[in-house]
C-alpha cells in the first residue's frame, strides 16, 4: 500500500465537467475535477461541500455494491480514495498487485481511517481467500504511489508479508485472488499478460517491493488465465 495525500488537494469549486484532454494534462487541479466529475454523478449541488471526496458513504449498501460479485464491500474511508467515473474518466489499463505487510483486519482499519490516505480496490485474506471490496472500480484507490498508474489501474492487496512467502501466499490467496483478477481483465478489456498485470514494485518510480520476490508469477499468471 502506499500513502497519496499529496493528489488529494480540495478546491472551491469546478463548474463544469472538465474535458479528457484537460485531464490528460494533469496538474494539481486534476484530482479536485475528477472528484467533483465523480460526484456530481450522484448529487447536484452538494458536490462542492465535500471537494474530491467520494460520495460511497451516500449510497444504498447492497450486494449492487460491490463490482465482483464474490466479494464482501467493506467500503474505506472516502477521504482515502478520488471519486471518479471510469473508464470514461480514465482508461483502466492495468491490474497491480501488492502484498499488505498487514493483517486482513488491519489492512481494512488502514483503509477505514481517514488519516492515512491510502486504499485499494479490493483485499484478499490469506487463510481462506475472502475478497473484501473497499472501493469501487469506478473510483481511483490510492496504491501505486504514482498518479497515472492510481488513475488507470485496479489495485488488489493480498494479506501477508513478502518474506514469509510460505505462511502468507497459500492456495486460497491465489487461487481467490486470481478468479478476482481475470474478472477485472475481462470486464475492463485488460489483456491478461505480465504488461498489464503488474506488481506494485513495477509502477514507474515505485519505491516499494511488493508483491516481492517469493511471488510466484507465472503460477498466478497460469491462475488467471485459466479462467
Ligand atoms: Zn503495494
Amino acid at each position: 500500500m502506499d500513502s497519496a495525500r499529496r493528489h488529494h488537494t480540495p478546491s472551491p469549486s469546478h463548474p463544469r465537467l472538465p474535458t479528457r484532454r484537460a485531464l490528460l494534462r494533469g496538474g494539481a487541479g486534476l484530482t479536485v475535477a475528477a472528484g467533483l466529475a465523480g460526484a456530481s454523478l450522484l448529487t447536484s449541488g452538494t458536490a462542492s461541500a465535500r471537494p474530491g471526496h467520494g460520495r460511497q458513504a451516500d449510497r444504498p449498501r447492497g450486494p449492487l455494491a460491490v463490482d465482483y460479485p464474490g466479494a464482501e464491500w467493506i467500503p474505506a474511508s472516502s477521504s482515502n480514495y478520488t471519486a471518479a467515473d471510469r473508464p470514461e474518466q480514465y482508461p483502466i489499463d492495468f491490474v497491480v498487485i501488492h502484498v499488505t505487510q498487514e493483517f486482513y483486519d488491519d489492512t481494512l482499519a488502514i483503509f477505514q481511517n481517514p488519516d492515512k490516505a491510502v486504499s485499494s480496490h479490493y483485499v484478499v485474506r490469506s487463510a481462506d481467500g475472502h475478497v473484501a471490496q473497499v472501493v469501487r472500480e469506478k473510483n481511483v484507490a490510492w496504491h501505486a504511489g504514482n498518479w497515472n498508474y492510481n488513475t488507470r489501474s485496479v489495485g488488489i492487496e493480498h494479506e501477508g508479508w513478502i518474506d514469509q512467502p510460505d505462511q502468507w501466499f497459500t492456495d486460497a490467496l491465489y487461487t481467490a485472488s486470481a478468479a478476482l483478477t481475470a474478472d477485472i481483465c475481462r470486464r475492463h478489456g485488460i489483456p491478461v499478460d505480465r504488461r498489464h498485470i503488474i506488481g506494485h514494485n513495477e509502477v514507474p518510480g515505485a519505491d516499494h517491493t511488493d508483491p516481492g520476490p517469493s511471488w510466484d508469477w507465472a503460477r498466478y499468471m497460469k491462475l488467471v488465465a485459466a479462467h
